[in-house]
Parts: structure tokens; sequence; C-alpha cells
């Protein structure tokens, strides 16, 4: 098994300590697409659950890429659009989560890194203990979906690490 450590950043030229292997999204695709001055009469929203116009319900969940060579993950935070029916359901068993099927739904973040990730299809898988869903992409040829099933490289890991540096974190 191979660790991750450290690398010199071709970003910003800085050597950073740790590889970023996890990146989130404070919100669904459609909070940044509105207006700002909308955005708070349209959503509601907390960290794991999202109604926007009282008519569509999102969840957050992870997608986890496994990253080759090592027993680390890639971990993109996500949000996925369910049905009515299904929100409903979930909001019921919240504290049981674990007991709940898989629940089919609409891929609803905007990947950095990756072309038209809105609206691929996933199936939404519940965990235990406060755990957020596992989030499965749907066995497509899409390049995400393809790194969901092979895994990717540390490079990759790294290069991914470079277009999102900002450069000025360590
Ligand atoms: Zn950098």
């Amino acid at each position: 098994m191979t660790t991750i450590g450290g690398y010199t950043c071709s970003c910003c030229g800085k050597y950073h300590e740790k590889l970023p292997t996890s990146y989130g999204s404070p919100a669904p695709v459609y909070y940044y697409e509105a207006e700002p001055q909308e955005r708070e009469d349209r959503f509601e929203i907390d960290d794991d659950l999202c109604v926007m116009d009282n008519e569509h319900f999102f969840i957050r969940g992870c997608i986890e890429i496994p990253i080759i060579g090592t027993d680390e993950y890639l971990i993109w935070g996500v949000w996925v659009l369910l049905s009515e029916a299904n929100y409903d359901k979930l909001k019921e068993h919240w504290n049981e989560q674990e007991l709940l099927d898989p629940m089919f739904g609409w891929l609803s973040t905007d990947l950095p890194c990756y072309l038209d990730t809105v609206n691929l299809k996933t199936m939404v898988h519940f965990r235990p203990g406060g755990i957020r869903p596992f989030i499965e992409l749907e066995p497509t040829d899409h390049p995400l979906a393809v790194e969901f099933r092979n895994g990717v490289t540390i490079e990759q890991v790294q290069e991914i690490a470079e277009k999102l540096c900002g450069g000025n974190n360590d």
C-alpha cells in the first residue's frame, strides 16, 4: 500500500503537506444558478437536505472513488434529486436510514474537473450512524462513472488538487 504524501503544486508552486482527497459542495447546482437575491426565498437548506421551490427535494451524499494502490478514496460531496415520495420516506426514517432500500436519484452537483455531471443517474445507498449516504453512479461511459468503477491514480488526484488549488491554501 502506498501512503499519500505531500506534493509540489504546479498551480501555486508551493509544497503542500497533504494531498486533498475530499471536496464538497454546500448546495445543489440550482442554488448557484439562481439569482443571489432569490436564493433565500427559493431554497430551504441545511447540511444534509435541501428543498427548492417547495417541490424539488435533494439529499447530500458521497461519491467515493478508490485511489489505486492505496486504501483511501477520492470523495466528492454531492447533491442528488429524489422523488417527493422517497424524500418523505427518508424524512420519516431519518434516524434509521440504514433500514431504507436504495433510492434512485439525479446527480445535482456540477463537479469541477468533469464535464456534464448534472443529471447523471445514481442510486443512493443509506448507511447507519449518521454517515452520509453512498452515491452509486450508473455504469455508463461517462468519465466519472468509469473512475467510480476503476479508481483513480494518485497522480490524477494530484492533478485535481492542482486545478482546484486556488493558490493560497497550505
Ligand atoms: Zn497549490
